[in-house]
């Protein structure tokens, strides 16, 4: 392709997207495609000569987009949403036409410095103490596993990296029965093992984790010869919402010397509202990491992950590798790569960049907040119709629910749901039954768009009784 051709559908791309956001409330949400229909379509070998784009785009429509879920759809109400406000997927045609790998300081000086400051916004915007830096990662997963390997690190004296674990089996992480899986998943890669993640039980209508029996788990463990290296809370658990008690873990934490993560995923976009941190955030400045995602309900474009660190050195320590070829001479500035898994960097601070100054905070805030009204109005409505029940009460924007009937039953009206295509929800567990669980948090979603979800449901489960 030449420049002047990429020049041409580059404009033709730009209203293609702005027309696909325009009408995306006339598409099914969730992809109403049969398993292998696409790959069907595929050709199954690589083309030999070249093929000219207006095809290309073609088959794209044709074949591709059929096969999308539609997730910057507003009435999205499934998982947590991946959003892209508009400013931020411009930075993101930015960055993919400079197209740098963001390495090193000296690989791209304004990515880096981009993304300290930009840290440093959403360390204010969130209400985290004066001190804390921090690190673009891609995803909340990399971010608590970066931690637990810390924790790793630390309770072996800086020693797992080199001389492997003799201290298999032996290492302790301690959190609530509600984290997200990817805290068992980063235990499994960390050489802790599932069996050593030791989950606790929650209690009270946050379903926080039980203080006295972290207590009593980690001196059990002390005597039985096992090292406890960390804790894990969360604020926001997937399920149904969790928040810990911050304030309490944090002086368990300091009380036995152990490292702390806390898993704010999708949560941590509202704590920006000062309304919306009360009892769910004090405490979280005395935690050694903390992680959020941007690109869930913050708005911008995935993959965007901030990692607030306290004291970055016990991370540094546990990932930074200096081969020659890696090394620069200057002493006086930060390689991101080594605070990170992966040496290769996106510039993902740009579109944050765009984002913030694009709304201001205060314009951010008021989505949250409407989205935060809107959930509690519909599960007030929800609670009202016959044949419904809450299952757990919001928390922030996300609760759940459940219809007259069994296990299957609720599965049956998921399904029944996302087959119709107007609204997308998905399922939990919570308390041994099955739940539907409802979040509030797209970015586009309109008061109307939420009220249609009662509507929906109650006319998807009136056909099936
Ligand atoms: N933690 C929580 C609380 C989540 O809700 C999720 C995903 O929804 C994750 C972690 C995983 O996030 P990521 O996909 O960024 O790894």
């Amino acid at each position: 392709m030449q420049w002047d051709e990429f020049a041409e559908w580059g404009r033709k791309i730009s209203e293609w997207a702005s027309d696909y956001h325009q009408n995306i409330r006339a598409l099914p949400v969730r992809a109403q495609t049969a398993p292998g229909a696409i790959k069907a379509q595929l050709s199954a070998s690589p083309p030999e000569t070249s093929e000219d784009m207006t095809t290309i785009m073609g088959d794209f429509e044709r074949i591709v987009m059929p096969g999308m879920t539609h997730w910057q759809h507003p009435r999205f109400f499934a998982y947590f949403p991946a959003n892209a406000a508009p400013p931020s997927m411009l930075a993101e045609m930015l960055v993919s036409t400079i197209a740098a790998q963001c390495m090193l300081w000296q690989t791209s000086p304004a990515a880096t410095e981009m993304e300290q400051v930009m840290v440093d916004w959403l360390r204010q915007a969130l209400g985290i103490a004066n001190g804390y830096t921090g690190v673009i990662q891609d995803s909340a997963s990399s971010a608590t596993l970066s931690a637990v390997l810390t924790m790793r690190e630390r309770a072996t004296g800086f020693t797992g990296n080199a001389e492997g674990l003799s201290e298999q089996g032996k290492i302790r992480i301690y959190c609530s029965e509600q984290v997200h899986s990817s805290i068992d998943r980063a235990c499994w890669i960390a050489g802790i093992g599932q069996a050593n993640l030791v989950k606790l039980p929650t209690q009270g209508s946050l379903h926080t984790l039980d203080g006295d029996a972290l207590r009593s788990a980690i001196s059990a463990d002390r005597a039985a010869g096992y090292h406890p290296a960390g804790i894990i809370a969360v604020t926001g658990g997937t399920s149904i919402g969790a928040c810990d008690d911050l304030e309490m873990i944090a002086a368990i934490a300091k009380d036995e010397n152990l490292y702390t993560h806390v898993d704010a995923a999708w949560a941590g976009a509202a704590m920006i509202c000062p309304d919306l941190r009360r009892g769910l955030w004090e405490g979280v400045s005395d935690f050694d990491s903390i992680v959020f995602n941007p690109h869930k309900w913050l708005g911008a474009q995935f993959d965007c992950s901030v990692q607030f660190l306290r004291d970055e050195k016990a991370q540094i320590d546990t990932l930074k590798i200096q081969p020659e070829y890696l090394t620069t001479s200057r002493e006086d500035i930060t390689n991101f790569s080594e605070w990170t898994i992966p040496l290769g960097r996106r510039f993902r601070a740009l579109k944050l960049w765009f984002l913030i100054r694009s709304y201001g905070l205060e314009g951010l805030r008021t989505r949250l907040r409407n989205h935060v009204v809107w959930a509690q109005e519909l599960c007030e409505v929800i609670r009202q119709t016959p044949g419904f029940f809450i299952t757990s009460e919001p928390v922030l924007s996300l609760f759940s629910f459940r219809c007259e009937g069994d296990d299957s039953v609720q599965q049956q009206l998921v399904d029944a749901i996302n087959d119709d295509g107007r609204i997308y929800l998905t399922q939990s567990i919570w308390q041994d039954q099955k739940v539907i669980r409802l979040q509030v948090g797209q970015f586009d979603t309109t008061h109307e768009d939420v009220m249609l979800a009662h509507a929906v449901i109650k006319e998807i489960y009136a056909g099936m009784v």
